[in-house]
């Protein structure tokens, strides 16, 4: 561009790399051949199960259950508390495509409840639709944003709905001390390419809940190998269920478990990684008129992996132009209020197969943009970037308000 105004040359959507140990791990399997979780002698594959055993270490919960995906950790979790058709499940408005999909996928209905403009679930949203009745209450920890979970777990105690903490974008985070993942019945992580920890695909959940994790292992897929896991309830508690839970084959495969174990050591040098980079960012943009950060809650202890932002005063046209400029300058930025889905973001309005009228959650949408965070992210790139949304913003135009007036 001609206007001064400097280019981002990194692509915001890098990943980090996966660390030598895993490539070698990975190198060693390939030329095995052992590339399944499960063999019918004991010399078949350990990776997934060790990986089991260290996030529910982790995590500091019992059991540990490796899947496909996220989205299959959260269909196994609902499927595992007895969640079925007729079944109302309460889910925040504001999270990703997989979430909503994966209670259909379980035959229930999702109901969403308001998001804040802090973007967690909405309390007094939640308490009114308890009050209609849930089957189970799955809070989306979406971007990494968390909610007052003491709060929500209580809340759900008080109205017997099992709660299910969807932590795609918080492992490793906390709220008041305490892990995401272990305020209710189960949490379900994410091992995709642009979560916590890489493994292309993959998702894992941790639960205390011997029935559950007996139930969840049968779904995931483990026909009568169930004992070669190692963070499994004793053998005893699969007999009553194991010829009665169907096998939905949603196994991780020895290789994502292989590539993904020498990052569980790495989650907290990560966070820290990603949150130095969050405040360069906060720094940046907080300082920019018209654009403003949501408020974090000092209880939260957030992964600054990826980073949202609220641009002000604006109507769509402006919105698009303003996502349009930041386009040209190599900063491309994620925008909720778009009127069509586009690539990973597209938000509950976009999802046709449920009705939900969240006026609110509009709102907040309408205005929200979204970068990620990549650890090789620097701190001029983060001037760039700031130089880039000021820019951007000013040539979006005037705020509505003002130029009203
Ligand atoms: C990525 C993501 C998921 C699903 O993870 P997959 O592994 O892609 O199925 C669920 N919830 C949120 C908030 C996510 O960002």
């Amino acid at each position: 561009m001609t206007d001064g105004v400097p280019t981002l040359s990194l692509d915001l959507s890098t990943p980090d790399p996966v660390p030598a140990a895993g490539i070698e791990r990975a190198l060693e399997l390939m030329r095995s051949g052992r590339l399944f979780r499960y063999g019918e002698d004991r010399s078949a594959g350990r990776e997934v199960a060790r990986l089991e055993g260290e996030v529910a270490t982790l995590l500091g919960r019992r059991y540990g259950i490796g899947v496909n995906s996220g989205g299959s950790a959260i269909f196994v979790a609902l499927k595992a508390i007895g969640i079925g058709p007729g079944d109302r499940v309460l889910l925040n408005g504001f999270t990703l495509a997989p979430v909503p999909g994966a209670i259909v996928h379980a035959g229930a209905r999702p109901v969403l409840v308001e998001c804040t403009e802090d973007l967690t679930i909405d309390l007094e949203d939640l308490e009114r639709r308890l009050r209609e009745g849930a089957s189970a209450v799955l809070v989306s920890h979406m971007r990494g944003h968390v909610a007052d979970m003491d709060a929500v777990a209580t809340l759900c105690q008080r109205f017997d709905a099992p709660l299910v903490e969807d932590c795609a974008h918080t492992l490793g985070a906390t709220w008041n001390g305490r892990q995401t993942g272990t305020f209710g019945v189960a949490g379900a992580f994410s091992d995709q390419t642009f979560k916590h920890v890489n493994g292309g695909e993959g998702g894992f959940l941790v639960t205390d809940d011997e029935a559950l994790a007996a139930a969840a292992i049968l779904y995931s897929g483990s026909y009568m190998f169930y004992g070669q896991h190692t963070a499994r309830p004793p053998l005893e508690a699969f007999e009553p269920l194991r010829e009665l839970i169907p096998n939905f084959s949603l196994r991780m495969s020895e290789l994502a478990a292989a590539v993904v174990r020498p990052q569980i050591a790495l989650v907290a040098e990560r966070a820290r990684g990603w949150n130095e980079r969050y405040a360069w960012l906060v720094a940046e943009l907080s300082a920019i008129p018209g654009i403003r950060l949501p408020r974090r809650d000092p209880r939260e202890g957030f992964v600054g992996s990826s980073l949202q932002f609220f641009v002000d005063g604006q109507d769509g046209g402006r919105m698009e132009r303003f996502v349009r400029t930041c386009d040209e300058h190599g900063l491309h930025v994620k925008w909720f209020g778009a009127p069509e889905p586009i690539g990973f973001t597209s938000t509950y309005e976009h999802w046709g197969y449920l009705e939900a009228a969240l006026p609110r959650t509009r709102a907040i949408l309408a205005r929200l943009c979204d970068l990620r965070v990549p650890l090789a992210l620097t701190r001029d790139d983060c001037t760039t970037i700031g130089s880039i949304v000021r820019h951007a913003r000013e040539t979006a135009g005037q705020p509505i308000a003002t130029k009203r007036a």
